[in-house]
Order: C-alpha cells, then structure tokens, then sequence
C-alpha cells in the first residue's frame, strides 16, 4: 500500500462541506455506496460520498468529462449493483479513485458539471451495495473471546484452534440489510434458566455484534486458493457491520455446530463501502508475541507483518425508544480500534480460500465481533453487561442487560492520525421490534 497525491491531507476540494474538520467524507476518502434521491423510484446507481454530498456515478458517466481506463471503471461503478466494480480489481479502482479526485478538487477544470451530478445526503435512500453471494462471519478478536470465555466458564481458556486459524461459520445472505434496518425479535428454541427443557419463545438476549464488513473484489476460482502475499488485490473494501445475536437461543442451539436461529434473523450493513486505497494511511504492523502461537506458514508474509492491520476507530451507541421521544442523544455504550484483532483481514481472505474455497466479487466477509483490550472496549452487550448480570447505564435512569424492543444501535467508524486527512465511514444503524405474536 502506497501514499500518493490522492491522500495528501492538505489537498483540498471546491465543495465546501468536504473541507470541514471532523467529517466522514473529505476528498481523500471517496467511498462507494449504491443509492437514489429519496422517494423518487428511480433507478439505483453507485455514488461516491464528498463532504454532506453524494456524487452520482450515473449522472457523472452521462456527462462525459471522464476518459480512457477510468471511464472504463466509471461505467462499472455506476451500475445498481456493484460487482463488477468490484471484479474489476486495484488497477481500475485506482484509476477511477484519481480521476474523481480531479474533478473533485479544488481548481479543478469543470466544477459546473460535476456540482449538477451531486445530490444532498439527506434526501437519499441507499440499497446494499452489491448482490451478496456468500456471507460469512469470522470470530477473530482474542478479547472478545477471552471475555465470552470467561462469562460461561471462568477458569477455560479459549480453545486452542483459535489461536491457530481463523474461525467462522456460513451466515445468511437473505436477511442482510442496509443501514436503517428494523426487524423483529425472533422466536427460536432456548432453555430458561433452571428449566430442564426448551421453549419456543421470543429471544430474551438480544444483542449487536461491533463488526466490519469486508467485500471481496476478484474471486478465485474453486481448487485455487489465494495466497497471503495477494489477499489484499481480492479486498474492494471495508464497511460497518452488525451481526445481531439472539444469545439464549445461540447458547442452546450452537454446540456442536455452528449459530443457526441466533443469527440468521438479521445482519445490518452500513451503505459507504471506504477502499483498502483510502485506509492506506491507517496501515500498521500486524505482531503476535513472541511467546504466543505463531501462524502456518500459509498465514504468514511480510507485508502483513509489515501492515497487516488497520487502526480503525470504532464505536458503539444506543438511542433507546424513550430518550428518542424524549429528544435525548444516543448513548455511547463502548469504543476500540480494530487494530487489536488478533487475525487480519488478508489472514482472513486467505484462510478462507485455503482450502479451495472460491469467493466470488461481492461477497461479504464479517470480521467478527471486534473488542478491544482495555475496559469499555467491548463490541458486544454480552461482554459490557456480563451476561445480562451487570446491566449498563444507558441514559435518562435506563439500563440494559440485553437489548429491549425499540433500541436503536448505532456503528460508527473513522480512522484519524497526525499527518493524515481524517476519514470516516458514516454509520451502520439498526431496530429491535417486537417479536411477531402468534
Ligand atoms: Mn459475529
């Protein structure tokens, strides 16, 4: 991963909103989501995000003020669907991300043409960003499962198979949702405390799961897997993800297989896909103690000891159902970096394939509950409340255990440092309703 002009933090665009301290979008990042102004039943198409604006791909391509190879990429990236945008690899990501950047920035030549394809990110509604083949949800970060361990069983140690590869089971794809997803509490199979059989029942657990979402770019054909030094040429980008899990039904149901009801139930996304190219600044060195497991060699390479890890900050808020009608702000329930996790993104791609596994452009890899070291750095209400033991505060007299119908849960993600433009990735919110009665 390489700097160039396109991540210069004194670069600067003619769109006013872009240059303001402490927002998501400056120049330097141009994320990808899928969208259309609000309401309007026309057709979807890919946007990138400046300042409070999204510049419409379509209308950009219809107006003919990009050339050659990023012309190309433009028309792929403007589609309804991003796939093949995101099969068409780092050469032509980088060749659409520097001619945006163009336009974009200040004294640029055309500023009339380009400011008449944006439209306002308040009035637009967003759809997945591509059609998800597969999805799958790793369980990556050691504090998150020393924390899980330690609520079930205090004197276990996580299994070792941890510490050697990247856990994760196969999720839904069909009840994946955008950002703004509301779903209901699901009825599954649990045991009550005490009981000695099972009801079926709406959960009585629910929680969030702190995630990022990773897209594959270029698949790998079945039988070749991708090795560790490439994984990152098969990575399109990052967004927020929220792996809701339903906790009593995942305790009863998951052994000896995988989360099952616990899980497939709903799976919110945020809409602004932020590239590998625009996290470049962020990159830091991937380590593991030297008196710890060290990886297979298959997991192994130089560039991910060098950079393997990305220090994005995350944070997690929740705006009860009360204070939104009491007009109170969310409350911030934990915040870490995701540069803890103890697999990163290229050991995950990797692993996944290392079988013979083929991905496919578009799909989704969920990185797994992220939770940091220190105390309030927890990305689960499982982890801050123990259990449901501890609850926590949550404002205006409220405390939670688990999530009660009518909670909002907000993600949010960004990633800041000395010498660099702040870069944000927007948010990933979602809502617990009631269970549907029978
Ligand atoms: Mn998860």
């Amino acid at each position: 991963m390489t700097l160039d002009h396109t991540h210069d933090p004194t670069a600067r665009s003619w769109l006013a909103a872009a240059n303001a301290a402490g927002g998501d979008f400056p120049i330097q990042n141009l994320p990808f989501a899928v969208l259309r102004r609000a309401g309007s039943g026309e057709p979807f198409r890919g946007a990138v995000a400046i300042g409070d604006q999204a510049l419409d791909l379509a209308a950009l391509a219809a107006a003919g003020l990009v050339q050659g190879a990023a012309a190309e990429a433009l028309a792929l990236a403007a589609q309804p669907q991003l796939n093949a945008f995101m099969a068409a690899g780092p050469a032509a990501w980088r060749a659409l991300r520097h001619a945006l950047f163009a336009l974009l920035r200040e004294g640029a030549a055309g500023e009339a043409a380009v400011r008449a394809c944006l439209r306002p990110l308040a009035g637009v509604e967003y759809a997945l960003p591509a059609q998800i083949g597969d999805y799958t949800d790793f369980y990556t970060s050691l504090d998150h499962a020393v924390n899980c361990m330690r609520i079930m069983r205090p004197d276990a140690d996580v299994p070792p198979n941890f510490r050697w590869l990247p856990q994760a089971y196969h999720g839904r794809v069909s009840t994946i949702g955008v950002s703004g997803q509301r779903f209901h509490r699901p009825h599954g199979q649990f045991l009550p405390p005490g009981a000695s059989a099972p009801v079926f029942a709406p959960c009585t657990a629910m929680d969030y799961e702190l995630e990022l979402a990773l897209w594959v770019g270029p698949g790998n054909p079945a039988g070749q897997p991708i090795a560790l030094a490439n994984a990152e040429q098969h990575l399109f980008g990052i967004s927020l993800l929220n792996d809701w899990s339903a906790r009593d039904i995942q305790m009863w149901e998951m052994t000896p297989l995988g989360p099952f009801h616990a899980k497939n139930f709903a799976t919110t996304v945020s809409p602004w896909i932020v590239t590998l190219e625009a996290l470049a600044p962020f990159r830091r060195p991937w380590s593991r103690d030297a008196a710890d497991v060290q990886p297979l060699p298959y997991l192994d390479a130089p560039a991910n000891r060098a950079q393997g890890a990305i220090d994005i900050q995350l944070e997690v808020a929740l705006l009860s159902e009360a204070a939104r009608a009491q007009g109170r702000a969310p409350a911030r329930l934990s915040g870490t970096s995701f540069r803890h996790q103890y697999w990163s993104v290229a050991q995950m791609l990797t692993h996944h394939t290392a079988g013979g596994c083929a991905l496919q452009p578009g799909d989704l890899l969920g990185s797994g509950t992220i939770s940091g070291p220190g105390p309030g750095e927890a990305g689960a209400l499982i982890e801050l409340a123990r259990g449901g033991q501890q609850p926590v505060d949550v404002g205006g007299g409220e405390r939670r255990g688990f999530l009660q119908d009518g909670d909002t849960v907000i993600l949010r993600g960004w990633c800041e440092k000395p010498g660099a433009a702040r870069i944000g990735f927007g948010e990933c919110r979602g809502t617990v309703l009631p269970a549907i009665s029978e």
